[in-house]
């Protein structure tokens, strides 16, 4: 085998995704594993130079792609590169349909570098008014101080960003389906929307399109072949699977290699080899496999919650009555374009008075009895999760705000595992007798 070739196996490019993110990149540049069945792991802060000219070159290499892409890395120091993460990162520009990968110590750490390479001092971002918690304060608390302001409009309503972008609007930023509330943001539209901006618009002026794709994960939807410049993703959740390790990711196109590996070398945020491993061997692999299923026991619980007398609504993309039903055909679909509706589920139960918060009594009864359904924050993992958003993970997000978004005190996020969906309902029955 031929590292410095860069070829592929034969045919390894013809091949599915869920089948290629089994087996991985087969020839990779990062390391030469042509013997190993699992790709191995590193574990060296440092690397060995052979000279003073070639720590030279390696310092002169990094971060600057060459015409042809990468040449084999000169791996220097951990922070700046090593081949267990670069590995995983062939692999994730693989899922995503993308140019190119580049992971992240956390998904904060990847949203945090995605916006700090494309929007600074005197630029403006517009975001969807309902966002994951800390990006939401990423965007209210921190990026302020370094000049960078953030309008916050409904995207899902026509008209919403033109009526927001400035001349100094360089990002548009999203996820869809939004967390928690699962609505969905149309991609296509967006883009429409953003190239009739752009064309008025110099290259450096130009309006970039930021999809968080954490909810759906690449299984489910793939925004850059949607529209999206850059997706940017949580590896703690869907992709990691297990719940073992945090990381997060940043894929987009290759011109935007060059200006992340250097945010990451100077702000530090690097994925360590470890969790990239765990994401490599067990989480990406098994992609496919878990999400098949976590969507088919998703439709079940959500039929299930519509018809319970003590649920008041039922959001998942994958129920005939959703109110995006027709969007979520077209956008959330595997890469044979099944429908692909993915695992999380957003309900809210009947409040008996206004001051009556049912969602926190669900979960709190959950909590002290359930086996098998977990209150913990994150998603996509193994084992089933719930939590209560108004109160957990967007508790930042100001009170009208939540109001706007159908973000109630009954509200209830579950996300879903590949424990029997039988044994979920069993579960799930006798919490709601309690509430
Ligand atoms: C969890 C999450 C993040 C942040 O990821 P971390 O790995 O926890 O830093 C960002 N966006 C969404 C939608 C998330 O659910």
């Amino acid at each position: 085998m031929n590292l410095d070739s860069g070829e592929s196996y034969p045919h390894e490019t013809e091949r599915r995704t869920r089948t290629r993110l089994i087996h991985g990149v087969g020839r990779s540049r990062k390391w030469d594993y042509d013997h190993h069945v699992v790709p191995p792991i590193s574990s060296s802060a440092t690397f060995r130079l052979d000279s003073a000219r070639r720590g030279a070159q390696a310092f002169v290499e990094f971060a600057h792609l060459g015409p042809d892409g990468e040449q084999a890395p000169i791996y220097i120091y951990d922070r700046l590169d090593e081949p267990t993460r670069g590995m995983l990162e062939e692999n994730l520009a693989v899922a995503e349909r993308a140019e190119t990968a580049v992971c992240f110590a956390s998904g904060m750490a990847a949203v945090s570098a995605a916006l700090g390479v494309l929007a600074w001092s005197g630029h403006h971002i517009v975001a969807h008014r309902t966002l994951y918690g800390c990006t939401y304060s990423l965007m209210t608390r921190w990026l302020p101080r370094n000049g960078v302001q953030t309008s916050f409009v409904d995207l899902t309503e026509p008209g919403g960003l033109r009526a927001a972008v400035t001349p100094e609007t360089r990002v548009v930023y999203f996820e869809t389906p939004v967390n928690p509330d699962m609505q969905l943001i149309d991609i296509a539209a967006v883009r429409r929307e953003v190239d009739a901006i752009n064309a008025r618009r110099g290259a450096t002026e130009r309006v970039w399109i930021i999809v968080d794709n954490t909810f759906a994960s690449p299984f489910c939807q793939r925004p850059l072949t949607l529209g999206a410049d850059v997706v940017v993703e949580s590896l703690t959740k869907g992709i990691g699977g297990f719940g073992t390790d945090v990381g997060g990711v940043v894929a987009g196109p290759r011109n935007l290699r060059d200006p992340l590996m250097m945010y990451r070398k100077d702000f530090g945020g690097s994925l360590s080899p470890k969790a990239a491993w765990s994401a490599l061997v067990y989480g990406l692999p098994s992609l496919g496999a878990r999400m098949a299923n976590y969507q088919k026991t998703a439709h079940h619980l959500a039929r299930f919650l519509e018809t319970h007398p003590k649920v008041e609504y039922v959001r998942y993309p994958g129920l005939n009555h959703f109110p995006q039903f027709e969007l979520a055909r077209r956008q959330m679909v595997d890469e044979d374009g099944r429908f692909s509706p993915g695992s999380m589920i957003y309900f809210a139960l009947k409040q008996k008075s206004p001051t009556d918060n049912p969602g926190e009594r669900l979960i709190d009864w959950i909590a002290q009895n359930s086996y098998c359904i977990t209150l913990a924050v994150s998603l996509g993992q193994i084992k089933t999760l719930i939590e209560c958003p108004y109160s957990m993970t967007h508790a930042a997000m100001p009170e009208e705000q939540k109001a706007a978004d159908g973000l109630v005190p009954g509200g209830v996020r579950l996300s879903v595992g590949l424990e029997d969906w039988k044994d979920l309902i069993v579960e799930l029955t006798e919490a709601l007798e309690h509430v």
